[in-house]
């Protein structure tokens, strides 16, 4: 859930999370439908798929028990180098580096590293120098210590003042702690402009599950084309309140209108929802917003 997400934002959600799914098992046993449900708001949903594909997996392959070295650890679904390390290190207390953002930016600081870190060839320097740290007594110690001083102390705008690396720190020694990391820059955002079309016919609305392989799999969505053009011949009801909603590097600027048919028409890949139980389903983040309002004007009359 951290992974670019805030840990401020994370923990309602973690707590809510660990009810509803207290173990693997019960992960296990969810449908896809109620794990996104469950992490409904947080974004990335492929983090959710994958990790309860990774509950499926654990469970017939491993017989339900968290394998413990790095080669199983790797073979599991949405188990990247940072989790497969942090799972050796902190719950298995292995000689195993955990590195996640913040330790790229102490290491790169500490060590003086100006090489790109999205480069494969600097994070092996990374992790190197991570390893070199680890001390052989409790090495999840010292593996924890960086990440929470990446997080409180050499954060973005480092605070070296209070460091209590600063006598070895080659960035600060050098100043240019400031200017590490170094990242390659990142995509442009793009811009996209939609209208979202709530049709209703008898307080039912149109909504669609995005297909697999899609950035919005598995959630559902109303209606909506690029620009303002007319989606089909209806009454209009009211125009929505407008916003915006930010997935990947696209920042999406919705202009939903909520319009009436007056017959009931079938429209490819769409069901018609009853207004009252669009909250069961799990939508994207814009279209939720938009979902609310419709249910809130709908109880109101
Ligand atoms: S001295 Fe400054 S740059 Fe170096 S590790 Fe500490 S906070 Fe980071």
């Amino acid at each position: 859930m951290l992974q670019q997400t805030r840990a401020s934002v994370v923990v309602p959600y973690f707590l809510r999370w660990m009810e509803k799914f207290p173990d693997v098992k019960a992960l296990y046993n969810a449908s896809v439908d109620e794990v996104i449900k469950a992490w409904e708001g947080l974004g990335y949903y492929s983090r959710a798929r994958n990790i309860h594909a990774a509950a499926r997996q654990i469970v017939e392959e491993f017989g339900g028990e968290i394998p413990d070295t790095r080669e199983e650890l790797s073979r599991i679904k949405g188990f990247g180098p940072y989790t497969v390390g942090a799972v050796l290190s902190f719950a298995f207390h292995r000689k195993a580096p955990a590195i996640d953002g913040n330790v790229v930016r102490v290491i790169s600081r500490l060590f003086g590293i100006e090489d790109d870190v999205t480069l494969g060839a600097t994070r092996k320097v990374i992790e190197q120098k991570v390893e070199s740290l680890l001390d052989l007594e409790t090495p999840w110690v010292t593996g924890e210590a960086l990440i929470e001083l990446g997080a409180l102390v050499c954060t973005p705008v480092p605070r070296c003042a209070v460091c209590p690396l600063q006598g070895q720190c080659e960035g600060f020694i050098q100043g240019k702690a400031d200017a590490l990391p170094t990242k390659k820059k990142r995509a442009k955002t793009i811009h996209l402009f939609r209208t979202v079309f709530v049709v209703e016919w008898m307080g039912k609305v149109l909504v669609r599950k995005g297909a697999s392989g899609k950035v919005m799999a598995d959630l559902y969505e109303f209606p909506y084309i690029e620009g303002s053009e007319e989606f089909l011949k209806g009454t209009l009801v009211r125009k929505l309140t407008p916003l915006t909603h930010t997935f990947t590097r696209y920042k999406s600027h919705l202009s939903p209108v909520w319009i009436r048919i007056d017959r009931e028409e079938t429209f490819p890949e769409y069901e018609w929802v009853e207004i009252f139980d669009l909250r069961r389903f799990p939508f994207s983040s814009g279209h939720r917003q938009i979902a609310i309002e419709v249910e809130k004007i709908h109880v109101q009359g």
